[in-house]
């Protein structure tokens, strides 16, 4: 018989995290190492469409995580006067939640708690061997049948291991907070109405995220200096979105600003280990997918490792099956995200024509669409 496979995963976030839980499933030991003193994701809110959703419920965490968040269903694109450009309702038997991170988070470590994953924080990983061998901040070493690296965008072990093929800063960001909603706005009843506003390439998006709080994401160019101070410059932002001045004045000074980034490997393992989410496939935020795509990755990667008869055969067939539709997903998000440095009546042309186009929308939303691996059993 064989003897229990043990897994060391290295990241508390979406990847992880799944990773772990999906692992774990399948009768797998595994320990998880954070290298923060808590899991605490940055980025406030998040949305997580059909696909994402249904990792969580094989993950056994969809019910916690989406607790009292709202039901997304429509998408607003506004221009610098708050005129409604174009407006996309989500199709309804395919479900977007607009959720708190740390809701999700917590779900999932849960999830991995109730699994017998073993959860250490404050462990920094710095290095990993394809021979299964991973090297702690401290010196100290590890043996694992299968590492995984969803250690982020700046993954330390995927660097260890020379995979990195193109790493891109691209020419935008954002800051995003979570603000308290008012009296007035919890009464107004509509959770599921999303606002992605534009002023030049500065953009805010309002999304409410729980019965309490709205999640607030403002974009802007790299080279925009003021606009990606934190704490935020009101009042720049303010001349921008003279209508969201009050909103605006509520922003608190906890904020902080992320540029996007692209990343693709040359593989998505080497030997004993597998590299995870932004650590392989890093994208920008335009069509609210990396997670997803993460979360879709680590359960399908337990699920081949379950399927195949050896490991080498598992994570060659995992690769080959998944990264089409994640690069897919990196090609559209970043070819959305392309506007962001036009002239404001190109981008406005532009931005009315993709959210109208047909084939647009069936691009956009084709990963939103996928019935990811390991769920084919799922109504
Ligand atoms: C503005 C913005 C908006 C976004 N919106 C969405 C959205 O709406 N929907 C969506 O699906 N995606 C969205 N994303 C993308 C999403 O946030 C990422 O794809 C996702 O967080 C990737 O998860 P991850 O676990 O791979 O990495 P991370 O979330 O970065 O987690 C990595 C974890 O590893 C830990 N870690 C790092 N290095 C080490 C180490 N050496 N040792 C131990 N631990 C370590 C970190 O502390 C962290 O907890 C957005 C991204 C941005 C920038």
């Amino acid at each position: 018989m064989q003897s229990k496979r043990h897994a060391e995963v290295v990241g508390g976030g979406f990847s992880g995290l799944a990773a772990a839980v999906a692992l774990a499933q399948r009768g797998w030991s595994v320990t998880l190492h954070e290298r923060s003193s808590e899991l605490r994701p940055s980025g406030a809110g998040i949305y997580i469409y059909e696909n994402g959703l249904r990792v969580l419920e094989k993950l056994g965490a969809y019910e916690e995580a989406v607790k009292g968040a709202p039901f997304a269903h429509t998408r607003e694109m506004r221009d610098e006067h708050n005129r409604v450009l174009s407006v996309h309702r989500w199709d309804p038997s395919k479900r977007v939640f607009s959720v708190v991170r740390q809701r999700v988070i917590n779900a999932m470590a849960n999830a991995a708690r109730q699994h017998g994953v073993e959860i250490v924080l404050g462990s920094e990983a710095i290095a990993a061997t394809p021979d299964g061998e991973l090297i702690m901040a401290g010196g100290q070493t590890r043996k694992a049948d299968l590492i995984v690296a969803g250690d982020g965008v700046n993954s330390k072990l995927r660097d260890s291991l020379g995979l990195v093929a193109k790493r891109k800063a691209l020419p935008d960001g954002a800051i995003r907070v979570l603000i308290p909603r008012t009296a007035e706005e919890m009464a107004s009843g509509d959770g599921g109405t999303t606002i992605e506003n534009w002023s030049g390439s500065r953009r805010i998006l309002y999304t409410p995220v729980s019965e309490t709080e709205l999640y607030i994401a403002f974009t802007m160019l790299h080279s925009d200096e003021i606009g990606r101070r934190t704490p935020i410059d009101r009042d720049t932002w303010k001349r921008s979105f003279p209508h969201w001045a009050d909103l605006i004045d509520r922003i608190g000074d906890d904020a902080r600003y992320d540029r996007f980034e692209y990343v693709r490997l040359k593989t998505w393992s080497a030997g004993r280990v597998a590299v995870l989410g932004d650590a392989a496939h890093a994208l920008p935020p335009n069509i609210g997918q990396g997670a997803g795509c993460s979360m879709m990755n680590a359960l399908s990667l337990a699920y081949y490792l379950d399927r195949e008869k050896d490991m080498a055969t598992a994570l060659r067939v995992w690769e080959h099956n998944e990264r089409p539709l994640t690069e897919h997903t990196q090609r559209i998000s970043v070819f959305l995200g392309l506007p962001t440095t036009w002239p404001t009546p190109l981008r406005r042309a532009f931005l009315t024509l993709a959210g109208k186009s047909k084939w647009m929308i069936a691009q956009r939303t084709k990963t939103a669409r996928h019935v990811p691996v390991g769920t084919e059993d799922m109504r």
